[in-house]
């Protein structure tokens, strides 16, 4: 006999939840989870075998709890005079953005995204403890400065998340929307800039909004461009008071020995690293190209993805696909599928099995 999950005295706000769930299927071509379905450099990935091999020589120890060296590697990639006690790093952008909540949001308090948005904000919000608030987006996921201002005003949330790219739409943000959302809180504003290597070159980051606000933070991750999603990691710079506050909430020595060896590695390779960028952005363009001749609306994406509308029925769309060997991302917008760009021959799997249904 087992228990069922309602059966156990599980936290009451846990009730009725359902976890991060995005199938994982063995299909030929998985564009499902915005992954960079490049492998790393096999010259990289030597120095990092390097780099892992010196670690396990101290693995007996506990690593560098305020993983130095990582650290420096990010405010080195990041640029923008970032210096070291500005960043911060953990198991993926996701437990950087849990510690972020844990310090700054937690029971009686809010968070607020504008939906459609990344779906682990209002996930994480919850697992710790406060309530998130979601507000609307304008014609095509566009936000307005007034009315992004309007409504963080009128919602007053301890922590708003700003997704720039947005996921799952590959929306861009304006840096002026994140100066008057900045304006109009009180609290945390982070800026989820997850696939912000993949946005045009001569555009601004946030970063370079970061000096002056000490409630600002901008979040990155080397799953997207870096190809470094099964190693988790991801890094955020902000005030060092800010870095302070996180202090307070991570597990001693969060990130591995291993973890921060392999980081530190690529890290030194970032050119290498991020050479399939500008291939990947060639993949999205033809696939919003490619979804509009079929008759498709693409989104424009700013992103490693592209959602697209007029979709007659999604859920058919999506098992015909899968039928074929092609696994995309039904995100549960109407009538809209979101794919990933992948390698160029994935990317042509992908649309000759979307002309074919
Ligand atoms: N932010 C956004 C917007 C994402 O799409 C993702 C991954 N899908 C993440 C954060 C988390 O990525 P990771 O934990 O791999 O860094």
């Amino acid at each position: 006999m087992t228990a069922r999950l309602e059966d156990l005295p599980i936290r009451d706000d846990l009730r009725g939840l359902t976890p991060y769930g995005a199938p994982q299927v063995p299909l030929p071509v998985a564009l499902n989870v915005n992954e960079n379905t490049h492998p790393v450099p096999p010259e990289v990935a030597d120095d990092i075998l390097d780099g892992i091999g010196q670690a396990l020589g101290e693995i007996n120890r506990y690593p560098d709890r305020e993983f130095t060296a990582l650290r420096e590697g990010f405010a080195d990639y990041l640029g923008h005079s970032l210096t070291r006690d500005q960043i911060w790093a953990a198991n993926g952008s996701n437990e950087v953005l849990q510690h972020v909540l844990q310090a700054f949001g937690g029971p009686g308090r809010t968070a607020f995204g504008f939906a459609p948005t990344y779906s682990m904000y209002p996930l994480l919000t919850r697992a710790t403890g406060a309530e998130f608030l979601a507000g609307v987006r304008g014609v095509d996921y566009t936000l307005s400065t007034e009315d992004a201002a309007a409504q963080v005003d009128g919602a007053r949330p301890d922590i708003v998340f700003l997704c720039a790219p947005n996921n799952p739409t590959g929306t861009p943000l304006p840096l002026d929307v994140i100066e008057a959302v900045y304006d109009a809180s009180h609290g945390i504003v982070i800026v989820d800039e997850a696939y912000w290597e993949f946005a045009p070159r001569e555009e601004r980051s946030a970063l370079t909004l970061l000096p002056g606000r000490e409630r600002l933070v901008v979040s990155r991750t080397m799953s997207k461009a870096f190809a470094f999603a099964g190693a988790r990691v991801g890094y955020l710079a902000a005030d060092p008071a800010v870095i302070d506050a996180l202090r307070l909430v991570r597990l001693p020595y969060h990130l591995s020995a291993l973890t921060q060896a392999a980081a530190s590695a690529a890290l030194r390779h970032a050119p290498t690293m991020l050479q399939m960028v500008d291939e990947i952005v060639a993949q999205r363009d033809r696939i919003s190209a490619t979804v509009e001749a079929l008759g498709y609306t693409p989104h424009e994406s700013w992103s490693n993805f592209v959602l697209f509308s007029g979709v007659e029925d999604p859920a058919a769309t999506w098992q015909a696909l899968y039928d074929q060997g092609v696994l995309i991302r039904d995100v549960g917008i109407p009538r809209s599928l979101r794919v990933s760009a992948g390698t160029e021959q994935e990317t042509t799997a992908f649309l000759d099995a979307l002309a074919s249904v």
